[in-house]
């Protein structure tokens, strides 16, 4: 990620406490995807997917 603000710190922090249901990325491995060639890169324009930060909150909400 570029320049992350200190909440997209955080949010990528704690989103890596549950694994991705969108890329499958398991717990503490960064959210990812595939380039037009093939090569798998890490997500830069945001802290993780979508689907996985909500999975993340849902898990602190419940805890
Ligand atoms: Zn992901």
């Amino acid at each position: 990620m570029r320049n992350p603000s200190l909440d997209q710190m955080q949010e990528r922090t704690q989103s890596l406490a549950v694994p991705c249901p969108d890329c499958s990325q398991p717990v503490n491995v960064a959210c990812g995807y595939r380039d037009r060639a093939g090569t798998w890169r890490q997500l830069e324009a945001f802290p993780a997917h979508i689907n996985r930060i909500k999975a993340a909150r849902a898990k602190r909400e419940n805890a």
